[in-house]
């Protein structure tokens, strides 16, 4: 064989084997609307497809990035932005207030090609904390900002500011009066430039599920983009009557979000105090990392035993960068969609769905 020969040989030999390794790579995206006390009988059917509505207009704007040949991380912001803007989830226009009947939001994502983490706690300006969050990553030297000094960086990187009565809510404003009441709690006076309340006072139905039933809300997503990189991103108002200042799972990297390229991505939901004491997400990655379990089984074993051991409650997302995916809550319910390119869109609530 001349050498030329030998050297086209080689390089069509190399090209190939490194072609056969390179995996077939189809985008993926899974998000939660929060797990709890989401049942059939007490979801009335309007606020069931309301829910469902918001969840597949968030999922498809994550798969319009990602179908583009879009991040991981861009898909994940731009799905949380709607989930926040929805008055449906516990995130931005639809959070729970604080005992002071305060709106203080938490947020993260990571991405799981380098492990670069952004998160802010205790926001109250933000209009999308998701955004802060991913401001915080890429155009800070830090990984967590809290309070004011994360919505005066905010402001500072041009991000939108808002009156705080911008995420008045009065369905959970009624469910945090009724909450204190139970509780013999003092209540905390309407906020001002809050709308009149309505008259009567408003219903029984609340934005998710009954209304005293303990809602999470929480909303997360993980991403899988055509590069194979991962991403995962929650925003939450966290629990409600919280104490001031109060920061849950949702923004502390390996409690409530986290992302690697070499395990997977998680977004956890559900009382955030268990989830941070059992580092839920990077324990649910490092299972599959390090024990070799299948997504699923790593995911069932830290929310159906691990959590349910410290009497813990909620759920996980998560996702491969292999596009194993996987979900499971300990809960009534988790508001929760998935969509893999050339596939069916997946929205479920109760267990009984797929
Ligand atoms: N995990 C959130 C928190 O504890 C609440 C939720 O998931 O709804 O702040």
């Amino acid at each position: 064989m001349s050498k030329t020969r030998q050297i086209v040989v080689g390089i069509l030999t190399f090209a190939s084997i490194v072609g056969a390794q390179e995996p077939a790579r189809h985008w993926a995206i899974e998000l939660h609307g929060g797990a709890g006390d989401i049942q059939r009988a007490t979801m009335d059917a309007k606020t069931d497809a309301a829910c469902r509505a918001v969840l597949t207009q968030a999922i498809q704007a994550g798969a319009a990035v990602l179908s583009k040949g879009g991040s991981s991380l861009d898909a994940v912001e731009s799905a949380i932005r709607i989930l926040e803007d929805s008055t449906l989830f516990d995130a931005g226009r639809g959070a729970v207030f604080n005992a002071e009947g305060k709106n203080e939001f938490d947020a993260a994502i990571m991405d799981g090609s380098n492990q670069q983490a952004g998160a802010v706690a205790a926001v109250t300006r933000t209009r999308h904390p998701i955004s802060l969050a991913r401001a915080v990553m890429e155009k800070s030297p830090h990984v967590m900002l809290v309070g004011e000094g994360a919505d005066t960086f905010a402001a500072e990187v041009g991000l939108e500011q808002v009156d705080p009565v911008f995420f008045f809510n009065e369905s959970q404003w009624q469910a945090l009066v009724r909450q204190l009441k139970r509780e013999g709690r003092p209540v905390p006076p309407r906020p001002v430039g809050a709308p009149p309340p309505p008259s009567p006072a408003p219903g029984t139905v609340s934005a998710v599920g009954s209304p005293e039933a303990h809602r999470f809300g929480t909303v997360g997503v993980v991403a899988l983009d055509l590069h194979g990189n991962l991403a995962a991103g929650t925003s939450t108002g966290g629990s409600q009557a919280k104490h001031p200042g109060r920061v849950g799972d949702s923004p502390i990297i390996g409690a409530g979000t986290y992302a690697s390229n070499s395990s997977c991505a998680v977004s956890a939901t559900g009382v955030g105090e268990y989830f941070i004491r059992l580092g839920v997400a990077r324990e649910v990655c490092n299972l599959v990392r390090f024990k070799g379990l299948s997504l699923q089984q790593a995911a069932d074993q830290v929310i159906g035993t691990e959590l349910v051991a410290l009497h813990g409650e909620g759920g996980v997302i998560a996702l491969t960068s292999n596009g194993e995916l996987a979900w499971t809550f300990n809960t009534h319910g988790m508001f929760r969609a998935r969509l893999v390119e050339g596939d069916k869109l997946i929205v479920a609530i109760y267990p009984d769905e797929p």
